[in-house]
């Protein structure tokens, strides 16, 4: 690759003002100044330095913020017992994204997906305490006795867990609509949770993952912009 075309790539200037910084020898190649225009330079082997400053090249990143369906794994490829997947939706988005997190067969809602393996590790580490927001719905109905114990933890897994916020929202004849946040990122957390305070989960959507919300309907995407993406790192 050219050394201008590589530093425009980078992110650090444009072609032509690449051309300038070369011509007024602030750019080395492997600790030698270079002043041909045409010098190419391999961008996995060489080291360029602009201003003494090491400068390497930006791959643009993608991000989907996508509504998972019931009925469909978190999963891409094709499910050998022919299940639906999540290639069923992206596959011909022809970039290989990959999902930061996972939603049960069952549970439908917001599922990122990216090439960017920092951001899917800031999405489901524990570590970064990025809530997740669910709305489910149970049986039988919520007994508000039940409140205090359900805000208060227990132990899952042989880890104390506690709801980061949990609300009642609704009332059926037979069902409660709860709404129940998590930043911890176990498997079936919130349906193990809410069977241990006596509450069998019939549906389970996101809602939320940190400030991303859930938009569309089931089975659509959207982009992320640049600026939503810059304001969760
Ligand atoms: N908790 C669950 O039990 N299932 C999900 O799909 C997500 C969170």
């Amino acid at each position: 690759m050219r050394i201008n075309k590589f530093l425009s790539f980078s992110g650090l200037t444009s072609r032509r003002k690449a051309e300038d910084l070369i011509l007024s020898g602030k750019v080395e190649v492997n600790d030698k100044v270079i002043s041909d225009l045409s010098y190419k330079v391999d961008p996995n082997k060489d080291v360029v330095k602009v201003n003494g400053r090491l400068v390497k090249i930006r791959k643009k990143r993608h991000y989907l913020l996508f509504y998972k369906p019931r009925w469909v794994l978190t999963a891409l490829g094709k499910d050998p017992g022919g299940l639906k997947t999540l290639d069923e939706y992206i596959k011909d988005l022809k970039i290989r994204l990959f999902p930061a997190g996972r939603l049960d067969f069952d549970s439908e809602g917001l599922l990122l997906l990216t090439d960017d393996g920092d951001f899917a590790h800031k999405i489901h580490h524990p570590s970064f305490e990025v809530v997740k927001k669910y709305q489910v719905l149970v049986n039988p109905i919520f007994d508000i006795v039940d409140k205090e114990k359900v805000l208060s933890g227990c132990v899952l897994m042989g880890k104390y867990v506690k709801p980061d916020s949990f609300k009642i929202l609704k009332d059926l004849s037979d069902a409660s609509w709860l709404e129940i946040a998590f930043h911890e990122g176990m498997k079936h957390l919130v349906k193990e949770y809410l069977k241990k305070m006596g509450y069998s989960v019939k549906r389970l959507i996101r809602v939320a993952i940190g400030d991303f919300r859930l938009t569309g309907v089931p089975g659509s995407y959207r982009w992320l912009s640049e600026e939503e993406v810059s304001n969760f790192k």
